[in-house]
Order: structure tokens, then C-alpha cells, then sequence
């Protein structure tokens, strides 16, 4: 977090970060990363010696009664960057089937098109969406492709899910 002038820090809305999707810096000024650079700043000015890791884009927020998550790359961010990708789009049930049909959920995987690797993902539906936003992200953050997704040990009741996860029902579409 230090500037280039000596002994001089940045970091939160006055900094920008380190996208690890997009593999330069960018700016998406949140609290989570101010919190973090913040956290880093204060760290190396009491003489450790500590490197903020960089940021996938991942937020959330609530409109009415819809959640929408998003995190890494939108197929336009993809577009822009010249990428090679695709991307699936599925509506589920953010719990099983059979426990209720009332609710939806949408879920977008935008991913690498030969190496499966994920680049983005984006989720809108009235529950649920934090979980598998942060589900995405973590797979995000530590270079997962669509197919070593649907490995993931994630959690089933019939309240909470379907034996496969909405994020693990789009990644299939994938292969
Ligand atoms: C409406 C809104 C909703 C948001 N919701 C979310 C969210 O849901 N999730 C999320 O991750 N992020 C959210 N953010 C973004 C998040 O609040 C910011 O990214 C974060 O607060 C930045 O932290 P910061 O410490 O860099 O700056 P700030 O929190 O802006 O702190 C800067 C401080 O410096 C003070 N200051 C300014 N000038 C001077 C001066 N000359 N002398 C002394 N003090 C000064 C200010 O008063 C302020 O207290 C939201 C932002 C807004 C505006």
C-alpha cells in the first residue's frame, strides 16, 4: 500500500486494487477492500511487511425484494478485454424442488471457452444469493475452472438447496 513516495500509504477509495481476473490494477471502491488495504497500510507502517493480495470485483446488493450479486468479469468486462469466452445463464430453485417452487434464482457463469477457467459470475433471485455469490468468489479468487466446481463439498437440506447447487447446475452446462 505504499505510494511511490516513501513512507506514504494508500489505501480504500483513495487507492485502487489489484484485479486479479482482469491481472492489473483497477478501481472498485468498497468497503471490503478498504477495510483490507487499510488493515495492510497499518500493518507495514508498524514494520511487518505485508502485500494485499488483489480483488476479484465482488459485490452485492439489495433492490426491493430481488438480491444481485456479481463478482469477476461481466461477459461486456470479457467483450472488452478481448477474451476468449462463454458464458451459461440457468433459472433454478434456490432450494430444493420438492420444499418449495416459488422462488427463483438466476445464475450467470461467464468462463475462459478452452480452459473452463471461471471469469465471472453473476446472481439475481429473492434468496440465497449471498451464498453461492461467495461460493463464486472464493472459486474466483483461487483460479477454479467451471468443472472443479461441481467437486465442491457445498451444504444440502432441502430448506437451503438441491443436492446440486444452482452455481454447480450452471457449471455443468459448461462442459
Ligand atoms: C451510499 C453508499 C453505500 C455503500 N455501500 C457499500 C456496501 O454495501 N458495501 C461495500 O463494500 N461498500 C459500500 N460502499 C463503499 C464504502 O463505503 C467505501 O468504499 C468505504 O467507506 C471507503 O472507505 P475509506 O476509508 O477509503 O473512505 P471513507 O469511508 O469515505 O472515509 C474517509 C474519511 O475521511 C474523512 N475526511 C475527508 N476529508 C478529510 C480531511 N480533510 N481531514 C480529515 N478527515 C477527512 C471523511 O469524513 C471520512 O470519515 C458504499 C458507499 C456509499 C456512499
Amino acid at each position: 500500500m505504499q505510494t511511490n513516495v516513501k513512507d506514504v500509504y494508500a489505501a480504500g477509495d483513495c487507492a485502487s486494487q489489484f484485479n486479479k481476473v482482469k491481472q492489473k490494477n483497477d478501481y472498485v471502491p468498497l468497503g471490503t477492500h478498504a477495510n483490507k488495504q487499510g488493515m495492510i497500510a497499518g500493518q507495514n507502517l508498524a514494520g511487518e511487511s505485508v502485500t494485499f493480495k488483489g480483488m476479484t470485483g465482488t459485490s452485492i446488493l439489495k433492490f426491493l425484494d430481488l438480491q444481485i450479486g456479481r463478482t469477476g468479469l461481466s461477459e461486456k468486462e470479457a467483450n472488452d478485454l478481448s477474451l476468449n469466452y462463454d458464458s451459461v445463464t440457468i433459472t433454478t430453485r434456490p432450494v430444493a424442488g420438492y420444499y418449495s417452487d416459488e422462488e427463483t434464482l438466476t445464475v450467470k457463469l461467464v468462463f475462459e471457452k478452452e480452459t473452463k477457467h471461471l471469469l465471472g459470475g453473476q446472481i439475481i433471485g429473492h434468496k440465497g444469493v449471498d451464498k453461492r455469490i461467495d461460493v463464486l468468489a472464493t472459486a474466483l479468487f483461487h483460479n477454479m475452472t467451471t468443472v472443479a466446481l461441481l467437486d465442491l463439498d457445498l451444504s444440502y437440506a432441502p430448506p437451503f438447496n438441491g443436492v446440486w447447487d444452482p452455481i454447480q447446475q450452471a457449471a455443468k452446462r459448461t462442459l
